[in-house]
């Protein structure tokens, strides 16, 4: 059996629905049996390949190259899934949406700097004017909700795609959990 292509992102997230996907434990090395991890922070890629089953999208959209990202593992993924509260609702990264960006930049870069208090304008991504959830951007397949999602969520959720199953979360995770 051809493994799955599994790629991962993480946008504008916390890290955290990534460290529940390694939260499978002894179930990883059941998975990297049947999955080929092709793009993920947790693996050195840098190019986002062709031809990917299953791409998981951690974090919102809050900059262009969260933007170019997310338009890119669409046109390249079969099935692409919001994986966590921030994916599907801009939920942390939006708390800023209600703060204009020039105030944004400003509370983070200057009013809280103890040194260098300037607004960098090279080598860092451009913020977009509002953190947005993946699916104000693109077509998304399912979402996973949670902050995070439980590891056994995830787990569950990634072997019903591997059988061809659509995944059955109702009642296993829920915003915030
Ligand atoms: S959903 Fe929660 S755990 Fe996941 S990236 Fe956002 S804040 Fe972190």
């Amino acid at each position: 059996m051809n493994r799955l292509r599994l790629a991962t992102a993480w946008l504008d997230g916390c890290s955290g629905c990534h460290m529940s996907l390694l939260d499978i434990d002894e179930k990883l090395v059941e998975l990297s049996e049947k999955i080929e991890l092709v793009y993920s922070p947790l693996v050195d890629f840098k190019v986002i390949p062709e031809n990917i089953d299953v791409a998981l999208i951690e974090g919102a959209v809050s900059s262009e190259a969260d933007r170019e990202e997310i338009f890119i593992l669409r046109a390249r993924s079969a099935i692409l899934v919001s994986f966590g509260d921030c994916a599907v609702t801009a939920n942390v990264p939006g708390m800023r949406n209600k703060f204009s960006l020039e105030d944004t930049l400003s509370r983070s870069y200057v009013e809280n700097a103890t040194l260098g208090k300037c607004i960098p304008l090279d080598n860092v991504p451009k913020l977009l004017e509002y953190a947005k959830p993946v699916h104000e951007y693109v077509k998304v397949d399912y979402f996973l909700p949670g902050c995070p999602p439980p590891a056994g969520v995830i787990l569950s959720t990634l072997t019903d795609l591997l059988n061809g199953r659509l995944p059955a979360i109702e009642g296993k995770t829920r915003f915030g959990a």
